[in-house]
């Protein structure tokens, strides 16, 4: 089977130095595998996109050398499939309505479990609709983490798969579009890692197949001695990708690669890449940051 892989941001700002570690973890591993590169652009929440990110981001990554196979997917034009693949859960999982607030749930721990809403229904509002899960581990390998598991009932309860707003929920649109790209393997950031066994329980749900998962190490800021920020504040320079590329490289735990143009420093650092070097960690400094 061919490998494919992806990269897929989220339209909220320029691409940062924490981005360009999953786009280029993503690419490196494709690459590597003679695979597929491709590219998802995750804009559906409107409230949350800011105008010209996707843009901005898409030249960014042509810029660092690091470009798709097959045309861009935007999440926005794909509401026809995920309401397909909500009305399948409807009519075979445990989807219920759910007038709940915040507040609501905190008088539950924070949590859904158990498939029913604690709220009198209302019918001066739509519902946000949830999936009930089950009370078990979903286990799965991470290739750089090592093995994970997590009991969602325990967990996260019974997540939101539609918001009130009519917004549909990252896991169920992710998954739906991994299985439409044909995506084997998800390389993204360990931000992400906790999401995997609901994406894993909805793939279950809705027969498809289940890609391979590498969480790569998230690139924080080092403040006063704490990693805290995210890299989002760190622009990239746009005018010369080379040494952004080389720390993206040292982060990811591979040898300094040598080169003097885009091109040679990207074929250098494919020849050269072990994902077994990757840090089984779940965060790090980015450089230069402490
Ligand atoms: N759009 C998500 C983000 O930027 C990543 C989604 C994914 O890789 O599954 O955090």
């Amino acid at each position: 089977m061919t490998y494919r892989g992806r990269f897929a941001p989220s339209p909220t700002g320029d691409l940062h130095a924490g981005s360009l570690v999953a786009a280029l973890g993503s690419w490196l591993r494709a690459r590597q595998s003679d695979g597929r590169w491709l590219l998802r652009v995750d804009d559906l929440d409107a409230p949350r996109v800011v105008p010209g990110s996707a843009p901005s981001i898409l030249s960014a990554l042509h810029d660092y050398g690091l470009q798709a196979d097959e045309p861009v997917l935007y999440q926005s034009q794909r509401e026809t499939a995920y309401l397909q693949a909500f009305e399948h859960l409807q009519q075979h999982g445990e989807v219920f309505a759910c007038w709940c607030s915040r507040s609501d749930l905190s008088a539950v721990d924070g949590l859904h479990r158990d498939g029913h809403c604690i709220t009198p229904p209302q019918d001066d509002r739509p519902p946000a609709w949830r999936i009930r899960v089950p009370d078990r581990a979903f286990a799965f390998e991470d290739l750089v983490q090592g093995t994970q598991q997590q009991n969602l009932r325990e967990s996260v309860g019974d997540f939101v798969l539609r918001r009130a707003d009519g917004c549909w929920s990252y896991h169920l649109a992710c998954v739906v579009d991994d299985a439409h790209q044909g995506v084997t393997e998800v390389v993204r950031g360990c931000d992400l890692l906790d999401s995997t066994p609901r994406q894993i329980f909805l793939q279950q749900q809705l027969d498809l197949p289940t890609p391979s998962y590498l969480h790569l190490p998230l690139a924080l800021r080092e403040d006063a001695g704490k990693l805290s920020k995210s890299t989002r504040d760190l622009p990239l320079d746009r005018t010369d990708p080379l040494p952004t590329l080389r720390h993206a490289l040292t982060f990811l735990g591979q040898p300094e690669p040598s080169g003097g143009d885009l091109r040679t420093l990207l074929q250098n650092a494919l020849a050269a890449f072990d994902p077994r070097r990757i840090p089984h960690r779940h965060s790090a400094p980015w450089p230069g940051t402490s």
